[in-house]
């Protein structure tokens, strides 16, 4: 079933998420519907406080991204096969010089950015039978990992901008949470006058 994906604005989107454990209610269910969210709304990930649920769960696949001509056939070959639930996850480690690289979230449509972020992260996590793993990541799919990751912390790519793009955008993200936007997946607006 697809989920309404929650806008900007909404309270659920800055809450630190809070752990879960194997007996999640319907937890295999929640997943099955992430996904077929996500790629309803064509995304490359999406973390469980954007279908209104505060708990530290997402998930990624990059595979779009390795069609990309200027990636190196590792980082493509790595971005192909990058499909993955993480719950309950740390980053451990963050390293390198940032770069930018031009952001969106499917909460904010129709908003993108450059963000900086440092390349190389260590994350531990569980996967959906709650097998721990220690992995490192680099690159595109290190930035995707860190995009869902600040989900779950309650920080959107947008805190990260400069004060000057931060009022640049200011109307449009009060628009995406009235809802006035044109979107083309299911979204639910906290400051929409009626459902829709
Ligand atoms: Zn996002």
């Amino acid at each position: 079933m697809v989920l309404p994906i929650i806008a900007y604005g909404d309270p659920v989107l800055r809450k630190k998420g809070k752990e879960i454990s194997k007996d999640y209610p319907k937890l295999k269910e929640l997943i099955d519907n992430m996904w077929e969210t996500m790629y309803g709304a064509y995304g490359v990930g999406l973390a469980a406080p954007q279908v209104g649920l505060p708990i530290r769960l997402f998930m990624i696949d990059t595979s779009p991204f390795a069609e990309d001509e200027d990636l190196s056939p590792e980082e493509k070959k790595q971005l192909e096969g990058l499909k993955k639930v993480f719950i309950n996850p740390t980053i451990l480690e963050e390293e390198g010089d940032e770069w930018a690289f031009n952001e969106g979230c499917l909460s904010i449509p129709d908003v993108r950015e450059d963000v900086f972020r440092k390349p190389d992260i260590t994350i531990e996590y569980y996967d959906e039978d709650f097998n721990k793993h220690t992995e490192e990541y680099t690159g595109l799919a290190a930035r995707v990992i860190q995009h869902e990751y600040d989900h779950i912390e309650g920080i959107l790519f947008t805190d990260k901008l400069s004060s000057l793009k931060k009022r640049l955008i200011k109307s449009k993200l009060a628009n995406i949470s009235k809802g006035k936007i044109n979107v083309d997946y299911r979204m639910r607006f906290p400051e929409a006058k009626k459902a829709r």
